[in-house]
């Protein structure tokens, strides 16, 4: 991937014991296993549910994305961010493209823009409303605080363990993430949360894995645009497809696990919806829930 020319922007930095909590007695954080979750379950809203179900919802919203976002860089405060090395910086600079790429489209379908911030952490830490992260429990989005975790120690195990390879396949795990907070921001989340409430949990589980699924599209979306603005090495876009198989439910759980346990979508359907982003180039056709 091609990041010389691109600001890293101030991500938040609590390795080495910052803003680490004692270790020991921390809640674990989502279902164990689970790889690049989103935390919805705890995020305390009024509940209420009813209206048309999730599906027609999340059609509506994603009926008023505009199309495809130009790709204009956003601007980096000059703080922190610059002085970041190797993987913090690389985190900061896919910060920059990815708001760079989502502001825009939020903006012409007039949904507010926030930005998310990224934490990079090696040990227990304190989300804001999503209990205890813990390291190696995979990246995750936390609706409450707006913030994506990252723990590159759970990356590195991933290369060794699921054959993960490259700075593309990263790339897409934080795409993915950055893809929950779009949905935190147009309100899919919430959608969700409200419909698994009180479902059984196949039921639950199945809408997980469309929010996942959508998540992934999301991230072929952007991918889409850092390729066509030339930032694509040959092989970066099977990095992320082959990123995406690895952490299939039918990969991570074994081929004879049933399908109601999935939460995240099968290899092949991870595959497929980042497919389905990448080539459409527009997260409007990122109706998973249709
Ligand atoms: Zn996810």
């Amino acid at each position: 991937m091609k990041l010389d020319d691109v600001k890293a922007s101030g991500i938040e930095d609590r390795r080495g014991g910052a803003g680490r909590l004692p270790g020991g007695k921390a809640a674990k954080v989502g279902v164990p296993g689970v790889i690049i979750a989103v935390i919805i379950a705890i995020v305390s809203q009024a509940g209420g549910g009813g209206g048309g179900g999730t599906g027609d919802a999340v059609g509506q919203i994603l009926g008023q994305l505009a199309q495809g976002g130009t790709s204009a860089t956003a601007s980096v405060p000059e703080t922190q961010g610059n002085s970041l090395q190797g993987q913090e910086k690389f985190a900061g600079q896919m910060q920059t493209l990815l708001d760079g790429y989502w502001k825009p489209v939020l903006a012409a379908s007039d949904e507010k823009f926030e930005a998310p911030t990224i934490v990079v952490f090696d040990g227990p830490t304190q989300t804001g409303g999503c209990g205890v992260g813990q390291p190696e429990a995979g990246p995750f989005y936390c609706p409450g605080d707006e913030k994506i975790y990252l723990d590159f120690a759970f990356y590195e195990q991933l290369e060794k363990q699921l054959g993960f390879d490259g700075d593309f396949a990263m790339a897409y795990v934080i795409a993915h993430e950055y893809g929950h907070h779009v949905q935190n921001l147009l309100g899919i989340n919430e959608q969700v949360r409200k419909e698994s409430d009180g479902a059984s949990e196949a039921d639950a589980n199945a809408l997980s894995v469309k929010l996942e699924l959508q998540a992934d599209c999301f991230a072929g979306v952007w991918a889409k645009s850092a390729s066509d603005d030339g930032r694509l090495d040959a092989g970066d876009f099977d990095e992320a497809i082959d990123a995406a198989a690895a952490v299939g439910d039918d990969a991570i759980q074994g081929r004879g696990a049933s399908r109601e346990s999935f939460t995240h979508g099968s290899s092949a359907e991870r595959q497929q919806w980042f497919k389905t982003g990448f080539d459409s180039a527009d997260a409007s056709q990122c109706d998973t829930f249709g």
